[in-house]
């Protein structure tokens, strides 16, 4: 039976240096910093216990987090459910005819899989599927 868990939510902010003092403010661990090429993001985890907030800065303005900011300003940006089996519901979604906003499997920050689902298909949120690197070595154990 898969588990499922809200992994993250992502949140768009214009300036990650100054968003993150709230958190820490609040005496929350906010973790390194990352560049994530493929969304052209700089991004940084906050621990919430089981799940996460994410912090997504664009790096460009034409990146996804660069246009979201221009339309919508800054805010709730995406919902990540963490799966057992990402390449599975990859295809199960694909053969479903769910929107899905890219072709392939990312690789993320921290090494962890992960794909987006559009809105149209989701009820107007955009959700991001994932499975983290530690998950998928637990995997790879297990087959092994
Ligand atoms: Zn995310």
């Amino acid at each position: 039976m898969a588990t499922f868990r809200i992994d993250h939510l992502g949140i768009a902010v214009r300036d990650l240096q100054q968003a993150r003092l709230f958190y820490e403010l609040l005496g929350m661990r906010v973790g390194p910093e990352e560049v994530v090429e493929r969304e052209q993001a700089r991004t940084t985890m906050i621990d919430v216990g089981e799940s996460r907030i994410e912090l997504l800065e664009p790096l460009t303005e034409e990146s996804t987090i660069g246009r979201f900011l221009d339309r919508r300003g800054e805010g709730l940006h995406h919902l990540a459910l963490h799966v057992d089996d990402i390449a599975d519901v990859f295809s199960e979604m694909k053969a479903a005819g769910m929107r899905l906003v890219s072709d392939e499997l990312g690789i993320g920050a921290g090494g962890q899989l992960y794909f987006f689902v559009h809105p149209s298909s989701t009820g107007g949120v955009l959700i991001e599927i994932c499975q983290s690197a530690d998950a998928l070595q637990n995997a790879d154990a297990v087959v092994g």
